[in-house]
């Protein structure tokens, strides 16, 4: 194989020369500029251009450099080489190639220093460090409200279905409650009453000793009623001052002896609020869920119809629907 040099011409020569990266001047020994190329161009310091290799290089590397143009020989020199007269100096790997007439080729590559490289490493690893940590705390952060929220939504759902003034389950959900025991009695056959409870005369309660103590008195008939039903048996507040009672696995005959309780409790309890004695008695309508003819509204129906009866029969007692 022929060598590169026996090839090339001399105007491949400019042409590398004038392409490559790398700073190519042709100097004398004195370090006098003779010739450079695009690159070494860019090196000079304008207006004012260098006139000797020295001026690139810093005081203090004088001797070093004045020893290396004169050593007739090929000398590798790593040092920073200045690339105008404003920007800092650089790493540079620089060669001088001694050709005729004692004038040197001098090559400077750009390096980067093994400190400059270490720095940016570490740098880069504070940087990703840092990025971690705020990551993991921006997650935990994230988690924390999630839970919050979770909690919040739990309490809400919660505070939905329950009544504020009694604690009880709320009209919405005491019917979502029938429409699943429905459900289920009709596919299991099984048995299932429910009882509508009014306070008897409960107007005229608010009107003798005022709205607040006739919530204090709704609030306590409402206990006595959670405290007399059994399990399964479910009681939430139906209306204003309403109840709805659901007996699953219960006949009428069953509800009915329910009722009776409750209201023979109810009649014998005197309700004692801030000084005032109050007498309540209720009414309470009784039904049978009937298989293929009702449906939890058609039942309720003939509960409050039930319930009505009672009424009409004098208050203070209980009625099963037909
Ligand atoms: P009846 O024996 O026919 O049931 O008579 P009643 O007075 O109980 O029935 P009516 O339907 O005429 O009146 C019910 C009253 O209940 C009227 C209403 O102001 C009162 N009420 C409903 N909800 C509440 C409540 O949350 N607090 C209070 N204090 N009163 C309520
Ligand atoms: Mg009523
Ligand atoms: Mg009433």
């Amino acid at each position: 194989m022929k060598k590169l040099v026996e090839i090339i011409t001399s105007e491949d020569v400019e042409a590398i020369f004038e392409t490559i990266h790398a700073r190519v001047a042709l100097v004398e020994s004195d370090g006098t500029l003779v010739s450079w190329n695009a690159a070494f161009e860019s090196c000079q310091k304008k207006p004012v251009p260098s006139v000797k290799l020295n001026d690139l290089f810093s005081k203090t590397e004088e001797d070093a450099l004045h020893a290396r143009l004169t050593s007739g020989q090929l000398e590798h020199w790593t040092a920073y080489f200045a690339l105008d007269g404003t920007t800092p100096a650089n790493l540079y790997d620089c060669i001088f190639i001694p050709i005729r007439n004692g004038q040197i080729l001098f090559i400077a590559e750009r390096m980067e220093s093994d400190i400059a490289l270490q720095e940016m490493i570490e740098r880069l690893n504070r940087q990703v460090k840092l990025f971690r940590t705020e990551s993991e705390f921006t997650k935990k952060i994230a988690r924390n409200k999630q839970i919050e929220m979770e909690a919040v939504m739990v309490q809400a759902s919660e505070v939905a279905q329950v009544d504020p003034l009694t604690f009880l389950p709320n009209r919405r959900t005491i019917i979502r409650e029938l429409q699943g025991e429905v459900l289920r009695a009709e596919r299991y056959r099984s048995m299932l009453s429910v009882s509508i409870v009014d306070v008897d005369n409960f107007k005229a309660v608010n009107d003798s000793h005022g709205h607040s103590i006739g919530d204090e008195v709704l609030r306590q008939v409402a206990s006595q009623l959670r405290e007399s039903v059994r399990h399964p048996d479910v009681v939430g507040r139906y209306g204003g001052e309403e109840f709805l009672i659901i007996l699953p696995s219960s006949d009428s005959n069953a509800a009915a002896e329910q009722a009776d309780r409750l209201c023979k409790r109810v009649r014998e309890t005197v309700v004692h609020v801030k000084g005032h004695d109050v007498n309540i008695t209720l009414s309470i309508g009784v039904a049978q869920f009937q298989f293929g003819a009702d449906t939890w509204d058609t039942l309720l129906n003939r509960a409050d119809n039930a319930m009505y009866k009672a009424k009409s029969d004098g208050r203070d007692g209980w009625a099963i629907a037909e």
